[in-house]
């Protein structure tokens, strides 16, 4: 999608600090970090959301969430715990219509988020 900010990305039109990549995912960290780490793991192809990308099926779920433990293991956090975050909907702060899961770690993070 031409007006997508994370599709501009995945294609290159706009930089992004790139973490990890696999076939129909791509990592890169977050431009406002609100943690140590903080990676946004997202997918290639445009989906609106983590319903809208369950619904492609094929283990893209599967992917995206193997991606973030690589994620987590390549910051140093897979042991001390990070955390995985899809807002979905602008009342939970979904900004950026392009499925992403947020990992965040190098801290301890609150319980229940704000
Ligand atoms: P959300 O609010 O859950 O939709 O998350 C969108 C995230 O994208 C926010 O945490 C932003 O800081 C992040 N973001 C926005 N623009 C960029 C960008 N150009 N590069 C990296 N991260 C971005
Ligand atoms: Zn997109």
């Amino acid at each position: 999608m031409a007006d997508c900010l994370f599709c501009q990305i995945v294609a290159g039109v706009i930089p992004a600090t790139r973490v990890l990549e696999s076939d129909r995912t791509l990592a890169f960290r977050d431009i406002n970090p609100q943690a140590p780490t903080h990676v946004l793991v997202i997918t290639r192809e445009h989906y609106p959301n983590l319903a809208a990308a369950a619904q492609a099926g094929g283990g893209l779920l599967d992917e995206l969430a193997s991606q973030a433990q690589r994620v987590a293991e390549a910051e140093g956090v897979d042991e001390s715990g990070y955390r995985v975050v899809f807002n979905t909907g602008s009342q939970a702060g979904q900004t950026v219509w392009h499925v992403h899961a947020h990992v965040l770690g190098g801290r301890a993070l609150g319980w229940p988020p704000g």
